[in-house]
């Protein structure tokens, strides 16, 4: 499934620069991540690096985009 940012975040931009395949983007107030683009760093790497870089833990599974 693809993750989603809660509203915890605090919008540091620290995954933003960590995810590999450009799925996120600034927003206001949180930053957000295209279901569409987020692969689950399958590929790339071994763990989630925007849950990996996130301070506040707001990276999270998104139940609602299974990965495709
Ligand atoms: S799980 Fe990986 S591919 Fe998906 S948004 Fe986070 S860093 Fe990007
Ligand atoms: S790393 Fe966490 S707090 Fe920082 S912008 Fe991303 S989701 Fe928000």
């Amino acid at each position: 499934m693809a993750f989603l940012i809660t509203s915890d975040c605090i919008a540091c931009g620290a995954c933003k620069d960590a995810c590999p395949t450009q799925a996120i983007s600034e927003g206001d107030p949180a930053y957000l991540i295209d279901p569409d683009k987020c692969v689950e760093c399958v590929g790339y790497y071994d763990e989630q690096q925007c849950a990996a870089v996130c301070p506040v833990d707001a990276c999270q599974p998104d139940s609602a985009h299974p990965r495709k």
